[in-house]
């Protein structure tokens, strides 16, 4: 097999869990890196702005050009370029990396209805005010977009609840819907396509999100079992197995190299 030279992968459960790197993917990035391939990274973690990622990265000894970092946010303010009025009043509840995103597609961030969309992504300031307050905004009309739905989200001492279960609570509580845009939805893979070129390799954790991203693309999965599948058993690995398994990042690096050429 002959592997193209770009990989498209995750951080949490990859890189690292919560604020604690995963042991060797400083130097695992720097071998792939060494050996060809052009690595970046792209998260369904909505919270944080793009220098908060390329920053924590660097702190665990891996340089990223912001280029080089697509996030959930990203995908979603993108969604909401494609079809919706250019400047619309957008409601958030999510974190700064989601202000960023909308407010570099031109979009006005409000505080109450009307509005024409609400982002909801992950958020550690969630609470019921907010989940009330966002709920009213999409009854009165808005709709309501999610940066992404993963159920959970590996930290470093087990799992937090992720997006999609404050997804869930904003959608119960509002009756509407969802529209997705962090991996594996259609304004992620129409994002890293843009930004990565037609052929490469997704490395991720999250079999339902990574490895559909994977699918969807139509490139090879490498899923590492540091994170969402296998220790935690969320998800089981997959049957038929992806293109490459292993217990982590440090781990997936040999077969990659061993496949390149
Ligand atoms: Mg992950």
């Amino acid at each position: 097999m002959t592997l193209p030279r770009v990989i498209c992968c995750d951080l949490d459960g990859v890189i690292w869990r919560g604020d604690e790197p995963i042991p060797g993917g400083d130097v695992a990035v720097a071998q792939l890196r060494a050996a060809g391939f052009r690595v970046a990274f792209m998260t369904n973690n909505s919270s944080g702005r793009v220098a908060d990622y390329v920053d924590k990265l660097a702190g665990m000894g891996i340089p990223a050009d912001p280029d080089d970092v697509i996030t959930s946010a990203q995908a979603a303010a993108a969604l909401l370029a494609d079809t919706a009025s250019p400047g619309a009043r957008v409601h958030m509840l999510a974190g700064p990396g989601v202000a960023e995103a909308l407010t570099a597609e031109g979009f006005e961030l409000v505080a109450d209805a009307p509005a024409e969309a609400v982002v909801v992504g992950f958020s550690r300031d969630f609470d019921f005010d907010r989940l009330a307050r966002a709920a009213d905004i999409v009854r009165a009309g808005a709709r309501l977009v999610a940066t992404n739905t993963d159920p959970t989200y590996p930290a470093a001492h087990g799992l937090l609840p992720g997006a999609g279960s404050l997804v869930a609570a904003v959608s119960t509580a509002s009756g509407a819907t969802p529209e997705v845009a962090g991996k594996p939805a259609p304004p992620t893979v129409a994002l890293v396509r843009a930004r990565l070129g037609n052929e490469g390799i997704v490395i991720g954790d999250r079999p339902s999100t990574d490895g559909a991203l994977a699918a969807a693309l139509g490139w090879p999965f490498g899923l590492v079992l540091s994170g969402i599948a296998g220790t935690q058993n969320e998800e089981a690995i997959p049957d038929p197995r992806p293109a490459f398994v292993a217990a982590d990042i440090a781990s997936i690096v040999p077969q990659l190299i061993t496949a390149r050429d």
